[in-house]
């Protein structure tokens, strides 16, 4: 095979393997194809690695699943070497780290930057892709890798009005790589997920005033962030061959003891302090997940999330403000939940205003303001936070043809549709990392992530091997998982919510459960189960 080295354009050349996406998932699948001997050519729309790290500039952006674990664990002198200067890392820091992995194995060689693929077409009659960018390159490849992400294409306005706005508005996805200084501006913020909470109080430091659009408050817990405690590094670090493994076996690949009791099994006093227990642990989980039935049982969750309530009371100096900031129409965790520095205590300030837009909602934006149906504000500067078009966007962005020229974006009109979340039948040798119907989003993702790609390299070694060049997800099989995903979907309380997991926050995607949420370990059991008996649900071609 006659892969190219040169990482400029690429010309009509052939590559075994093409990976869109140069995030933590096409960055360690680069690295595995490499060692395995196989050309492959990464296509990165942005000018630089780190995928969510590199666009997600704005003030506040960090992890909230602790360093130590959202880490790779496949460079075992990397995770003794690298010190996590806090608990969360910042952006800058997870984009420092995801450029010194790439300066170690020298990773830029095969990444071609500034480079969005456009379309992808099955070539029947060589077995190949043929893949287009929008820079004008067609090269073919065996295999086709989807790492483009589950976060990766940020919505677009839905305001109407937005480009008459005289001032800057800026999204959380696509935040300028300069220095944005809110001082002295008046400033509105519109949403009220992650990253509008991270971000919220340290625009608020800056602004003159701040004005904050909220559609659905959300649950969101303390971080307790700070510097990592040595002593418990040093130990991880210590172990952390068998943290590992522990954390790819466990439900949502973090170390943690499970609840084995029900919130209902425990009196209120009792409950109080359990909660309480959780609030303080400054994890996703805490309260979450203080007990086993807090995600599927509706009575259990009520208690959950009242006692949410009271920590945003006691918090919020004003009880009107507070009581808009309780989430009372979506059972807690169902939306994925925040961890945060100070948001709540945001409220308390002068010059910070909260505008509940199920009272007052947007009419749209002029050249001045944002206009509710009770008022108009004037601004400087807006920011977008307003999430992404999640699990699906980024693959149904890409023209995907496959056989007898099936359009995937057709193929999934009705909700995406996979075998494991890795492949989709009528479109063979292409791969999906952390593709929807797998634990994906549900999960520590860099767990999820070396999960996928080691199930993709491992495949292609075994074709290889085999003497085998097409691999393919039955369609009864896909079918049986898509049936599977919805059923053990249904059996929580997820799909109450209106949620990105549901795809509810795009106008007019399907209304379905995306992510599988029977575990990290489950799932990978059932991968592995699938590949020791001879890739059950595949089809495999010489
Ligand atoms: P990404 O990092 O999204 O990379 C995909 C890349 O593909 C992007 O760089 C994109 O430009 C490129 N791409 C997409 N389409 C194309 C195309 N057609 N052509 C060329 N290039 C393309 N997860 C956690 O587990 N813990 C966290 O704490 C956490 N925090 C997060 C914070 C934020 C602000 C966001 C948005 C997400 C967070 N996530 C977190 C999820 C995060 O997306 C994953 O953890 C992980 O970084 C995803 O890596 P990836 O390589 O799969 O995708
Ligand atoms: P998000 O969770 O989808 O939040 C978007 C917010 O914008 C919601 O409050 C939403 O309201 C609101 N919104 C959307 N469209 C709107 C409209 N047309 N008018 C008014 N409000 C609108 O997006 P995100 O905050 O970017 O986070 C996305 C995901 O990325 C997170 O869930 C998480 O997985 C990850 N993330 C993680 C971190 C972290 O802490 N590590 C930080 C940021 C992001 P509705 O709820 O009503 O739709």
């Amino acid at each position: 095979m006659n892969g190219m080295n040169s990482p400029g354009r690429s010309g009509d050349v052939d590559f075994e393997v093409v990976v869109v996406g140069a995030g933590f998932a096409g960055m360690y699948l680069l690295h595995r194809l490499r060692n395995e001997g196989f050309s492959a050519r990464v296509f990165e729309a942005g000018s630089g690695v780190g995928g969510t790290w590199y666009w997600n500039r704005y003030p506040g952006a960090r992890c909230d699943v602790r360093s130590i674990d959202y880490s790779y664990s496949w460079d075992v002198e990397l995770e003794q070497e690298w010190e996590w200067s806090e608990k969360f890392a910042t952006q800058p820091e997870l984009l420092r780290y995801a450029n010194h992995v790439a300066d170690r194995h020298d990773l830029r060689r095969d990444i071609q930057f500034d480079t969005k693929v456009d379309f992808a077409r099955w070539d029947e009659v060589n077995r190949r892709w043929l893949i287009s960018t929008s820079n004008g390159d067609t090269v073919s490849c065996g295999h086709y890798v989807m790492a483009t992400g589950c976060l990766s294409v940020p919505k677009s306005s839905e305001l109407d009005g937005i480009d008459d706005f005289a001032g800057n508005v800026y999204f959380s996805g696509r935040w300028p790589h300069h220095e944005v200084d809110f001082s002295g501006l008046r400033v509105a913020v519109v949403g009220t997920g992650s990253s509008a909470i991270q971000s919220i109080p340290i625009i608020a430091s800056q602004a003159s005033s701040l004005t904050i659009f909220q559609r659905t408050p959300n649950f969101s817990m303390p971080a307790f962030n700070g510097p990592n405690d040595a002593a418990e590094v040093a130990e991880v670090k210590e172990n952390y061959p068998a943290y590992r493994r522990e954390q790819r076996y466990s439900a949502g690949g973090v170390v943690r003891e499970l609840p084995t009791k029900s919130a209902m099994e425990d009196s209120e006093p009792e409950r109080r302090a359990h909660f309480e227990q959780g609030w303080k642990s400054g994890s996703l989980g805490g309260v979450i997940a203080a007990y086993n039935d807090i995600r599927v049982n509706q009575g259990a969750s009520d208690l959950a999330a009242a006692f949410v309530h009271s920590k945003i009371r006691s918090i919020v100096n004003d009880q009107a403000v507070a009581e808009k900031l309780c989430p009372t129409n979506h059972p807690i965790g169902t939306k994925r939940p925040c961890l945060d520095t100070n948001y709540y205590q945001t409220f308390n300030e002068e010059h910070v205003t909260l505008v509940d837009l199920l009272e007052t909602p947007i009419v749209g934006v002029t050249d001045s303001g944002i206009e509710t149906s009770a008022e108009s504000f004037e601004f400087d500067a807006i920011v977008m936070a307003t999430g992404f078009d999640a699990m699906t966007g980024a693959v149904v962005a890409v023209d995907i043809r496959g056989v007898g020229g099936a359009e995937l974006k057709q193929a999934w009109a009705d909700g995406p549709r996979t075998y494991l979340g890795l492949c989709v039948s009528g479109f063979p040798n292409l791969f999906l990392i952390t593709g929807p119907g797998s634990p994906s989003v549900l999960s520590n993702m860099m767990v999820s992530i070396e999960q996928h790609v080691d199930f993709v390299a491992d495949c292609l070694v075994h074709l290889r091997d085999a003497g085998q060049t097409t691999i393919e997800a039955d369609a009864g099989a896909e079918a049986e998982w898509v049936q599977h995903v919805v059923e053990v979907g249904d059996a929580t309380l997820y799909p109450k919510a209106n949620s990105w997991y549901m795809g509810a926050n795009v106008p007019g995607k399907p209304r379905v459960f995306l992510p599988y949420v029977g575990g990290v370990g489950t799932y990978r059991l059932i991968c592995e189960d699938v590949v020791d008996d001879g890739y059950r649900g595949f089809v495999l071609h010489a």
